[in-house]
């Protein structure tokens, strides 16, 4: 068959099956399987069948709305590649922006130690360390599944990977004070999680949906992770879009200060973050 023939059908399957960008996602699966867009094919220049028939296994697939992420076993983060697959949550573009900022705090410090904390594939502390070389990052995942991918994405990045339950690795933290503790803990509230599109049902619950309407985490590292952080350090989390004030409660109610929420690309917030107090400085004054 002629590629873009092949092109154009996978884009109407696609789009017929209720996929939102169906012609981005049949140039993502030709780039994938051809490593090349359809762009660079000539007007009637054929397809081998071996490729044609790798593509309408990758098109059927997708239509039935397992994510296109899990399907291609990669997908692009800040300026990494990460490996994916079920059971570790698909990287979103929303979380760029908590990195963006999260780079921007720690700017001004000489080899930052940073904290992951449900860390999934990496994707927030792996971006960093990529920035930032000098950085030392450790992320911290419980679920084996996950594990399994964080481990492939931190080894080339150096980064530090530990298996356990944040709630509750802070007592096994000795003498490290972190100078950024990062995290985009699960948030979505039980209600939320049963009216997600159907892509979400493939991805695994426990990084999406937390106790006490998606709080649990907030609540949870803004106290016990508080003594873990450097004079002058940032703790800066990703938050679902209707968060804010309750998240910025919990940094008020630990004695965080400088604390300021963002809002994501589309317009939504999406960060909020805070600073241990810096005693020795307010001692300078
Ligand atoms: N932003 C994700 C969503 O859209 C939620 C990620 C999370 O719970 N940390 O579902």
């Amino acid at each position: 068959m002629v590629a873009l023939e092949q092109y154009r059908r996978m884009a109407a399957a696609l789009a017929k099956a209720g996929i939102e960008d169906a012609e981005y996602e049949a140039d993502l699966m030709f780039r994938h399987i051809t490593g090349r867009s359809r762009l660079a094919f000539l007007p009637e220049e054929p397809l081998a069948p071996k490729m044609q028939a790798a593509l309408q296994q990758l098109c059927d697939d997708r239509c039935t709305r397992r994510p296109l992420q899990y399907l291609l076993g990669e997908w692009g983060f800040c300026n990494v590649v990460l490996k994916v697959g079920e059971g570790v949550l698909i990287p979103r573009a929303d979380t760029e922006t908590v990195v963006e900022k999260a780079l921007e705090l720690i700017a001004p410090c000489k080899a930052p130690r940073v904290l992951d904390l449900c860390a999934g594939s990496g994707a927030i502390g792996i971006a960093i360390k990529h920035e930032r070389k000098d950085a030392q990052v450790t992320c911290v995942e419980l679920s084996p599944k996950a594990l399994y991918y964080l481990r492939q994405n931190a080894a080339p990045e150096e980064v530090d990977v530990v298996e356990a339950d944040v709630l509750g690795y802070e007592n096994q933290l000795l003498d490290t004070r972190y100078d950024l503790i990062i995290s985009n803990p699960p948030y979505v509230t039980d209600a939320e999680y049963a009216a997600l599109a159907p892509e979400l049902a493939y991805e695994p619950k426990m990084a999406l949906v937390a106790a006490q309407e998606g709080l649990r985490f907030y609540e949870y590292i803004t106290k016990a992770y508080a003594p873990k952080l450097a004079e002058g350090g940032w703790l800066c989390f990703e938050i679902g879009a209707s968060q804010r004030t309750d998240v910025c409660g919990f940094f008020e109610k630990n004695g965080y200060t400088e604390i300021q929420s963002i809002q994501d690309y589309a317009a939504l917030d999406r960060c909020v973050f805070g600073r241990k107090r810096n005693v020795s400085a307010k001692m300078k004054l």
